[in-house]
């Protein structure tokens, strides 16, 4: 059986620690390989060969950089099918969702790949008597980012995609769920002409990520999974001096008002909902239908397309979804679901009984839709994180934007409605990072950025766009003069006058 190693400096290297970790197949339950699971030593050996790397890749000029972007843009486009398949094979999602998982990673090296532009710097002329000042962004050195398993294609290249393109060394500490999409664009970036050690991939669980953690030679940390851990990682980052952004779970809410074209909020709830299994941050697991005619509507529309859902091996080109990541993920959703019902919800569809013919033991699950939620209820309040929808019925307008407001979690949130009006209004006042007027998965283009608030996101800064940009380098800023004449002593402030 495969054990997928390490990416150091320039090269795949086997774990030496002894410790691995089962990565499954969820669509049959067998584990397919093992994850090698990096000691601090072996995260050591990463940081060593980032380290020797650095200074000639931050001193490459910008345009070369890019170029090398460039390349590795076209050589994932050509790669695409492949690496689809290893997003599937061990993350479940089906294959045209694994495409777009690789491409929404692309958007961001297509932005990289105009970095010599981004990271000029800025220029003041005669800020003060034959005085000028100016300001350049440095990259920050050693870097790291500590990625998720549900898109272990986008969010890598989210991170190193800009951390690289402005002159750092990457270290990628992936999901040990799905570690060889992040393995192989690591090969791929060699290949486009990236000198080795500027970007590694150590495999690993809590150890590696300590070690990263608390090596003084890393000098950032991105991190995106769930919020207790987010939370975790911002602190002690902090705490060992590091800078940090962590982005962690969601409670998506589509509000849906009485005016809005109810059959388009209906497709684009379902596939928001249940695409990918629910294993999307950016997902929505509420709705919010506001009136009572309106979630009888919505309810009538929408559970004959639950029913109907299309559950399939996650290597098909034609289902609506795949199964989940792991038969322990599988059981905690169930277990939500139970919890949902217990605290009163009306399970209008179950899917927990569902078996895939053929795939009996493959981490399946039908989709679930629960009515009646309240705010006070647990299941309500965390993230489950699987197909399940919940139902919260609003009152009014006042009532459905308060909602995602008070909930802990900030990431997205949706509107459906024709009236502008309100539509501006409930942007205006709704207290969440990404908003969606009409669109369910507000996910930003690359060129703007991505940040939750709340629970969903710990630090100020967000993820690519300009936002990266300034996350991945430090901002130095010079006073210049060249005087002719002999300077006198100055004991005041200097006032530019
Ligand atoms: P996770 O928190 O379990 O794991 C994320 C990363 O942290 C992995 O690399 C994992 O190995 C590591 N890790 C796990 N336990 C750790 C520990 N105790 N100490 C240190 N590191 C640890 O998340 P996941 O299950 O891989 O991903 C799903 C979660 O990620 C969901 O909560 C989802 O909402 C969230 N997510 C958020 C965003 C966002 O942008 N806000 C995007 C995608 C996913």
């Amino acid at each position: 059986m495969t054990t997928h190693g390490h990416f150091i400096g320039g090269k795949l290297v086997d774990g030496a620690s002894g410790r691995t970790s089962d990565v499954f197949n969820p669509t049959t339950g067998e584990v397919q390989a093992k994850a090698a699971l990096a000691s601090a030593a072996e995260v050591a050996r990463a940081v060593d060969a980032a380290e020797k790397a650095f200074p000639d890749w931050a001193a490459t000029n910008p345009q070369r950089r890019a170029r090398v972007m460039f390349k590795f843009k076209e050589l994932v486009e050509k790669d695409m099918d492949n690496l689809a398949k290893l997003i599937s094979a061990e993350h479940g999602k089906i294959l045209p969702d694994a495409r777009g998982d690789v491409q929404r990673g692309l958007d961001v090296i297509e932005f990289a790949c105009g970095i010599p532009h981004l990271q000029k710097g800025e220029y003041t002329e005669a800020a003060g008597p034959g005085i000028d000042v100016y300001s350049m962004r440095q990259p920050l050195g050693v870097v790291a980012g500590i990625t998720p398993f549900n898109f272990p294609a986008m969010i890598p290249m989210w991170m190193f995609g800009v951390a690289v393109a402005v002159g750092n060394t990457f270290i990628n500490k992936p999901s040990e769920r799905d570690p060889s999409c992040p393995l192989r664009l690591a090969e791929l970036m060699m290949e486009a002409g990236a000198p080795e050690g500027v970007l590694n991939v150590v495999n690993g669980d809590k150890e590696a990520v300590d070690a990263l953690l608390q090596e003084p030679r890393v000098k950032a940390i991105s991190f995106v999974g769930s919020s207790d851990i987010a939370n975790y990682i911002y602190a002690e980052g902090a705490r060992y001096g590091k800078r940090v952004q962590a982005f962690g779970g969601a409670k998506n809410h589509m509000i849906i008002l009485p005016d809005a074209d109810m059959e388009n909020a209906v497709n684009n709830l379902i596939g928001s909902a249940y695409g990918s299994a629910g294993e999307r941050c950016m997902a929505t697991p509420v709705a919010v239908p506001v009136g009572e005619g309106t979630a009888e509507e919505l309810i009538s529309m929408l559970k004959p397309k639950v029913e109907g859902l299309r559950i399939g091996p996650s290597m098909s080109e034609d289902s609506d979804l795949g199964p989940l990541v792991t038969a322990a993920h599988k059981e905690r959703v169930a277990n939500y679901i139970q919890m949902a019902i217990d605290e009163g919800q009306e399970a209008l569809v179950d899917g927990r009984e569902f078996k895939l013919q053929g795939y009996e033991d493959g981490f399946f699950m039908g989709g679930t839709l629960l009515d009646k939620a309240q705010p006070s209820h647990k299941s309500y309040i965390e993230e489950i994180f699987g197909p399940v929808l919940q139902i919260v019925r609003a009152k009014n307008f006042e009532e459905a934007t308060q909602l995602p407001s008070q909930h802990q979690y900030g990431n997205g949130v949706a509107i459906f409605t024709r009236n502008g009006a309100a539509a501006r209004e409930f942007v205006q006042k709704v207290n969440v990072g990404m908003v969606g007027v009409n669109v369910p998965i507000p996910v930003p283009v690359s060129y703007h950025t991505f940040g939750g608030w709340k629970r969903s996101g710990f630090g100020d800064t967000n993820q690519h766009g300009p936002e990266g940009v300034k996350f991945w380098t430090k901002i130095k800023t010079v006073t210049q003069r060249w005087p002719e004449d002999v300077q006198g002593s100055e004991f005041v402030i200097p006032t530019m006058e």
